[in-house]
Order: structure tokens, then C-alpha cells, then sequence
């Protein structure tokens, strides 16, 4: 046996070895990059938020007087508040007490970009034992709707009605990835009672911008 059949294997050994070593530590630099990437990524997201009703539209009223029109608005302007904390930047469709379109309100999802067009809403029945929340989505968004949805209870507690399809405007004429949520229905003591209470409005909150999250990561 000479040296060159000893040396070959080894050297064949070690180029491996190396190679392997080069390519394990570019995968783990890559992943920790991924991941600051992907915050930045979020960081750039610009969301729609859109707060049902508004002027002269107040939407359902409960007993206790509740105007959905007010409880959207408060809603909306405290997701906001949460995701510009996270460096995103939010839109509302209203950010008063005046009417917009449904048309306008789409119109703003598309001529602001939005990575996200979010419309809230609480919903009303003609008898008052229906109750919960549900998260409706048009075509494509079952899966935004779902990642929003599973957030959403994993810190509230109510009825849970599920996600379901939704003919809604601002979801079938929106060309933005778009989901509309019934918080509670007006029209229940238990649930008009419950949207009313700080601590429901902050659950939702975090419920909503952690789905939010998730869903631009995924
Ligand atoms: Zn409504």
C-alpha cells in the first residue's frame, strides 16, 4: 500500500467534513436573518382597518342602548393603537362619526396598498337570543380568517360561532386579502354587556393584532 492510497480517503474526508461544517453555519445564519427579516416585513405592512356603520347609519342598537356604529369606532381605534405600536401602519375608514360608502370604504384598501383590509362589526338578530362571535371571509381568505379567528379566542371568551363565507361588499369587491368580524351581538343582554367591558375591548385587541402577526410571519 502507498501513501497516495492513504492520503486520497483522508483528504476526500476532509473536504466533506468542511463543506459540511461551511454549510451548517450558513443554515443557521440564514434563519436568524430570516427572522429579522420577517419583522421587517410585518413593520411594512399597512392595514385597513374599517369600523362598521357611521353618521347616519348607526347599525344595530341594543337594549341598553349600544350604537354598533360607536363600538366598532372604539374597536378599530384600539387595534390601531396596538399595531402601530408594532410598527405597522393602519388606515381607518372612518375615523370619526361620519358615513362612508361601502364603495369608498373598499376604494381606500385599494389606493392605500393594504396588506390587510379589516372590517368590524357587531352583529344584530330580530330576537335576542342570538349570540357570539364569528369571523366571515370571501373566497381565498379561509386561512387569514381561521389564523385571526384561533387568535381571537385563544384570548376572549364568548360563543364561538366559527369562521364562516360572507356575501359582504366590502369583502366581495375588495381585491385586498380581506376577513370582517362580528364581535357579539347587540341584540343579546350577554354579549352587549360583555362588548362593553374594557377588558373584553383589550382581549380583543390582542387577539386580533397577534393573528395579524401570525398570519404575515406564516
Ligand atoms: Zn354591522
Amino acid at each position: 500500500m502507498n501513501k497516495k492510497t492513504i492520503i486520497y480517503p483522508i483528504l476526500t474526508f476532509i473536504s466533506f467534513a468542511s463543506v459540511y461544517f461551511l454549510l451548517s453555519l450558513k443554515v443557521t445564519g440564514t434563519s436568524s436573518e430570516e427572522v429579522l427579516w420577517k419583522e421587517e416585513q410585518v413593520q411594512r405592512k399597512v392595514i385597513v382597518i374599517d369600523p362598521g356603520h357611521g353618521g347616519n347609519d348607526p347599525g344595530s342598537i341594543g337594549q341598553k342602548g349600544t350604537r354598533e356604529k360607536d363600538i366598532t369606532l372604539k374597536t378599530a381605534k384600539n387595534i390601531q393603537k396596538r399595531l402601530e405600536e408594532e410598527g405597522m401602519t393602519v388606515i381607518l375608514t372612518r375615523p370619526d362619526d361620519t358615513f362612508v360608502s361601502l364603495k369608498d370604504r373598499v376604494a381606500i384598501a385599494e389606493n392605500k396598498s393594504a396588506d390587510l383590509f379589516l372590517s368590524i362589526h357587531y352583529d344584530g338578530f330580530t330576537t335576542n337570543d342570538a349570540k357570539g362571535v364569528t369571523t366571515y371571509y370571501y373566497k381565498g381568505e379561509q386561512a387569514l380568517a381561521e389564523t385571526i379567528h384561533e387568535n381571537l379566542f385563544k384570548h376572549i371568551q364568548a360563543k364561538n360561532r366559527g369562521v364562516k363565507f360572507g356575501d359582504y361588499y366590502v369583502l366581495r369587491e375588495n381585491q385586498k386579502p380581506s376577513i370582517l368580524l362580528e364581535l357579539g351581538y347587540i341584540t343579546n343582554q350577554e354579549d352587549e354587556e360583555r362588548m362593553n367591558s374594557q377588558e373584553f375591548q383589550t382581549n380583543v385587541t390582542s387577539g386580533v393584532v397577534s393573528g395579524i402577526i401570525e398570519y404575515f410571519k406564516s
